[in-house]
């Protein structure tokens, strides 16, 4: 499988900004290819039209959030039509933001799955544990549970369109990563859960870490075990910052 580097951009980057950094980033893989990664960003929503359109096939791009329904009095919301409308191919399911900031239960997270997976869109689930679920020793029970119930209702055929980031919510944005054996750890429980749910299949499907990854420390990070891929906030803003990370 291509190992994925995703940028989510998260509340940042008017429109200029976001051509700008995305020109960037796709003159530099145009000179210097990257064939054995994809390559992922997730712009705010105002930005993924202009973003997708300047992505001249080195780039994927997606969504960061979804709405379960086809359209209507959902203010604020956006449906899978206007993604692929605004040239998007992916959508960020449950991040640790949207399941603590704005209160997602596991319920409404798996209506967005279903739906995105129904729309033929590609979908990354987010899943991680609190530092007091960690402490309280849940870490196996918390991925579990958001990944049954994030996945449960697909079948071995949704496989290709389905990648899941571990993000430990206490490293996300606080400058602290999880260390390599923690990784490996929670990578493997992950691939264990996901090996319940769809056997051999399971293997396909990339594990993404993400957590205050940077420059100085992609490289190891993509070494360890389970590893398939990096989920980028802080370090996916700058164009230099990202390009490192996705050669490194
Ligand atoms: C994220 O929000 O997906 C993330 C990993 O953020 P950061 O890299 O800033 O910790």
């Amino acid at each position: 499988m291509k190992t994925i580097i995703a940028a989510n951009w998260k509340m940042n980057k008017t429109r200029a900004q976001a051509e700008d950094m995305t020109r960037e980033v796709v003159a530099s893989l145009k000179e210097q290819p990257v064939t054995d990664r994809t390559v992922l960003i997730f712009p705010p929503a105002t930005a993924l039209d202009c973003v997708s359109k300047d992505a001249g096939n080195v780039l994927e791009t997606g969504i960061q959030n979804i709405y379960p329904a086809e359209n209507g009095a959902f203010t604020g919301e956006i449906a899978p039509c206007m993604v692929h409308d605004a040239g998007g191919s992916w959508v960020l399911v449950g991040h640790s933001e949207r399941r603590h900031i704005f209160n997602e239960p596991d319920d409404l997270i798996t209506q967005k799955v279903n739906f995105t997976l129904a729309h033929d869109l590609k979908m990354m689930l987010c899943v991680g544990e609190t530092l007091e679920e960690r402490d309280a020793g849940q870490l196996r029970q918390v991925l579990s549970r958001q990944i049954t119930s994030g996945l449960s209702g697909q079948g071995n055929a949704a496989v290709p369109s389905i990648a899941v980031a571990y993000e430990p919510v206490w490293a996300i944005g606080t400058g602290r990563t999880a260390g390599p054996a923690e990784i490996v750890e929670a990578h493997g429980i992950i691939r264990d859960v996901l090996r319940i749910l769809f056997n051999k299949d399971a293997d396909e499907v990339p594990i993404l870490y993400g957590g205050s990854v940077k420059p100085g420390n992609a490289h190891e990070i993509l070494s360890l075990d389970n590893v398939n891929g990096l989920l980028i906030g802080g370090a996916s803003l700058e164009a230099q910052s990202f390009l490192a990370i996705v050669r490194a």
